[in-house]
């Protein structure tokens, strides 16, 4: 008994769509019709192989005198049946096809799953940083190498030269550079300290340790422990990363993909100096930098009376308006933050501060125009 199988037959004296045709097996000997067409060739001349996607086809193909003819056997009913009264070689020829196939098939899955994985990936990045974006900013910002970080604070200044004028030399920016000197000794930063020439009562803290006062501020303290209790603010922000942090936070996934990218500092200095005047910290960054400031100016052998003396002066002045200065950022909170301040003060050893030789009415007046 002969079992028939059909499949649909290419070759050259055939239409280039194929034929319907019926294959069966004579000994050793392939037959197959397709119409008119009658051929034979024998099982050591076949070639058999697994075809089409995943390659759950199989083509029986063969060399006749007229050309290239190939079978192809489309369903697992056919393979069957063709398997059935093939000789030894070509069962072990298909069964190899068959296995072919089903590895494809098996790396193939794992390639859609891993695209899957890949096109999924972002959003679950996005996701998982839209529910810990301090979570993540922190683990973005401890892995920006030191340069990086110096590479933002230059980048950063570049962009806040173009906004603002900034006064490097005479009384003022001398008594920044020196007071900022102080609080910063031993630091792993090398800080750059600048005035800029601005009316606002404002400071702030580029990452790299770039800090810019601006003259309103120097003007509106009455004696430079009160500047100093500022630099030491904004020093803190600067040790603790925050404005690196907040930056990263901002710019959300592109800085996952910078850091990935090592790109970091042009990506994030492109957006740090547009807000960085305006940045907010967390009430608990703001808290942080009061701590972190605090341990400088005593460290430093400044007073750290000027600290609270000065927020607080200037939360009255502010009168509850949108705050100027990036240490109000709280601002519903400061009046908090001056008595945890004032106690931390007061819990200090008694201790006596060398006034700060500073020439202040002289400062002062360096910015009056
Ligand atoms: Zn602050």
């Amino acid at each position: 008994m002969t079992a028939h199988f059909s499949g649909r037959l290419f070759g050259p004296a055939l239409p280039g769509t194929g034929m319907a045709a019926s294959g069966r097996w004579e000994g050793d000997m392939l037959r197959v019709a397709a119409g008119a067409v009658e051929l034979a060739a024998p099982a050591a001349e076949l070639r058999i192989d697994g075809a089409g996607f995943n390659a759950e086809r199989v083509r029986v193909s063969w060399q006749s005198a007229d050309g290239a003819y190939a079978l192809f056997l489309e369903q697992p009913s056919e393979r069957v049946a063709f398997n059935a009264g093939a000789p030894a070689p070509v069962a072990l020829q298909l069964a190899a096809a068959g296995r072919k196939g089903r590895c494809t098939e098996a790396r193939l899955r794992l390639g859609w799953a891993l695209l899957g994985l890949f096109l999924l990936l972002p959003f679950l990045a996005l996701a998982a940083f839209l529910w810990q974006a301090d979570t993540v900013a922190t683990w973005v910002a401890e892995r920006v190498p030191p340069e990086q970080e110096a590479r933002i604070g230059e980048l950063t200044l570049a962009q806040v030269r173009t906004r603002m004028h900034l006064i490097e030399t005479g009384p003022a920016a001398e008594a920044v550079r020196t007071v900022g000197a102080r609080l910063t000794a031993g630091s792993r930063y090398r800080y750059r300290w600048y005035v800029a020439d601005r009316p606002e009562v404002n400071a702030f803290a580029a990452p790299g340790g770039v800090v810019v006062v601006f003259a309103g501020l120097i003007r509106a303290a009455d004696t430079p422990e009160e500047l100093a209790g500022v630099l030491a603010h904004e020093t803190a922000h600067v040790e603790l990363r925050h404005s690196l942090k907040g930056a990263i936070k901002g710019l959300g996934l592109r800085a996952l993909l910078a850091l990935a990218l090592g790109d970091l500092a042009n990506t994030v200095a492109g957006d740090l100096a547009a807000d960085l005047t305006e940045m907010k910290f967390s009430r608990d960054a703001e808290a942080e930098a009061d701590q972190e400031g605090l341990q400088r100016l005593v460290a430093a052998g400044i007073s750290p009376h000027g600290m609270p003396a000065f927020f607080d002066k200037l939360a009255k002045a502010e009168g509850g308006a949108a705050p100027a200065l990036s240490i109000l950022s709280t601002h519903p909170a400061s009046a908090e933050r001056m008595e945890t301040l004032r106690r931390e003060i007061a819990a200090l050893p008694a201790r006596s501060f060398e006034p700060l030789a500073l020439d202040w009415v002289a400062v002062r007046e360096s910015l009056v125009k």
